[in-house]
């Protein structure tokens, strides 16, 4: 099998190891891979017209995009060109069975989705902390199409919101829904601060506006690899663990015993969040 890896030069190193994760996870052989370099380009549309000019010649067949919007758009768009298959969010695949799998509902179960038409076009899921893959392949340089799309009048950049540092916090603090006030939620975010420590939140947490929209950790959100996780207040859902499940040391705070969260967690304490985080701040505090 023929496989294009489609890596956005702009952050082609991080999209190769999630690539490279889901190659490992798919027990694939490497020997006939090569990878497609893309420019940035502000639209889809002229990496799509490029990837397509690319492909005609020389098909492949399976195209690999990394996570993300990005990936999950040029994935989709180019299979519907190309009259080929897009699935997103990939986690892995059997390709003896020519099945991939996938998260659903939320991330409580895992559905097995089975490949017809080639190519494949697949946008992997997301892998923090994913190991480094430098591979020996031969790089292809793809150029976007000079044109913008006919039909786009004008456009505009919007600023981003300013980034958290979620993504690549080493120490992470994460709240829920059990916080319970806006209060606490700031009484929280200075524990951590003194900790040192990266604050995340639920949806839960997020929806009841008690912190911004960029400290949404999980599968709609950002995934984290930290060294250590607090999780305090949480009540364990799939869709929020997927964010923390690669922490290296997860503690979890929980006043339920039966909480989901537990059964995560390298470390359990039973008891309200605020008593055991002002604790943990005077016992740091001590220390130092
Ligand atoms: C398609 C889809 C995508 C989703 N994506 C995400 C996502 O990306 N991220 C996400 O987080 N959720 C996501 N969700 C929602 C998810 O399923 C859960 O509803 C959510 O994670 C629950 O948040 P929570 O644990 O804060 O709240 P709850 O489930 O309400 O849990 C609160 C916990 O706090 C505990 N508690 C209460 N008071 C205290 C206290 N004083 N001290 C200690 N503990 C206390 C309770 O015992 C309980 O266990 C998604 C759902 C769907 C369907």
């Amino acid at each position: 099998m023929k496989i294009a890896l489609v890596l956005p030069e702009a952050r082609q190193a991080s999209a190769l190891n999630e690539i490279g994760h889901f190659i490992a996870c798919s027990e694939m052989a490497p020997e006939h891979f090569e990878a497609w370099l893309l420019p940035e380009s502000e639209f889809s549309e002229p990496l799509l017209e490029g990837l397509y000019t690319h492909f005609v010649p020389a098909p492949v067949d399976m195209l690999l995009f990394p996570s993300g919007w990005q990936g999950a758009e040029l994935a989709t768009r180019l299979a519907h060109r190309l009259q080929g298959e897009a699935w997103s969010a990939i986690n892995d695949a059997d390709f003896a069975r020519q099945v991939v799998r996938k998260n659903a509902y939320g991330g409580a179960l895992v559905a097995e989705l089975q490949l017809h038409n080639k190519p494949w076009c697949l946008s992997v899921a997301a892998a923090p902390g994913a190991k480094t893959w430098q591979p020996e392949i031969e790089y292809v340089h793809i150029p976007a199409a000079a044109q913008k799309p006919a039909w786009l009048v004008e456009s505009g950049a919007i600023a981003d919101e300013a980034e958290s540092g979620l993504a690549d916090a080493r120490l992470v603090l994460a709240v829920g829904r059990g916080v319970g006030s806006p209060q606490a939620m700031a009484q929280v975010e200075e524990i951590a601060c003194g900790l040192g420590m990266e604050t995340g939140a639920s949806r839960e947490a997020v929806m009841h506006a008690w912190c911004s929209m960029d400290k949404l950790l999980g599968m709609s959100g950002t995934q984290v690899a930290a060294d250590v996780c607090i999780a305090a207040g949480v009540s364990g859902a799939p869709a929020f663990i997927s964010g923390i499940a690669h922490s290296r040391f997860i503690v979890a705070i929980n006043n339920d015993p039966q909480a989901a969260i537990f059964r995560h967690a390298d470390v359990g304490i039973v008891d309200g969040l605020l008593p055991v985080l002002t604790e943990l701040q005077t016992c740091v505090r001590e220390d130092i």
